[in-house]
């Protein structure tokens, strides 16, 4: 179920969980400002989430409520983790979900990596 972006900041959501080590995951990539794990479902040969260590419950509260200097530090880890998994030769698909239209369903702020293969259609339904 896509979930109520506006709601608040639920310090239980799954990801939060694994930010504080609660919960495992397969863990590619980690700086100050983000981490980056392997997506438990992947939709292609490369998926990769990556997550501000921050308390943001979409793209929307991140982009209003983040300083300057978070920003700039998640956008930049987005970036290490692509060149990490070398998918900036062959390139790659970022995607955002946010809110009931997106269908986001995890309540923590995650850019979605796609690569290993070309992408065709724009939007899937
Ligand atoms: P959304 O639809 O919110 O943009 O995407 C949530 C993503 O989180 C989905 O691709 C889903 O497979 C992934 N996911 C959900 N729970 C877990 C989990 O416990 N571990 C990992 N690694 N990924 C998860």
């Amino acid at each position: 179920m896509p979930i109520d972006p506006k709601q608040p900041y639920d310090e239980n959501n799954i990801f939060a969980k694994i930010l504080r080590g609660e919960l495992p995951c397969s863990k590619v990539y980690e700086d100050e400002h983000a981490l980056a794990f392997n997506d438990i479902r992947p939709q292609a040969p490369v998926h990769v989430l990556v997550i501000p260590k921050g308390a943001y419950v979409s793209w929307d509260d991140f982009t209003a409520k983040a300083e300057d200097s978070e920003i700039a530090g998640f956008m930049r880890a987005v970036g290490n983790v692509t060149r990490q998994l070398e998918l900036d030769g062959p390139g790659y698909r970022l995607m955002v979900n946010m809110g009931t239209n997106g269908h986001q369903e995890v309540p923590h702020l995650h850019v979605h990596i796609f690569g290993g293969r070309q992408f065709f259609q724009m939007i899937g339904e």
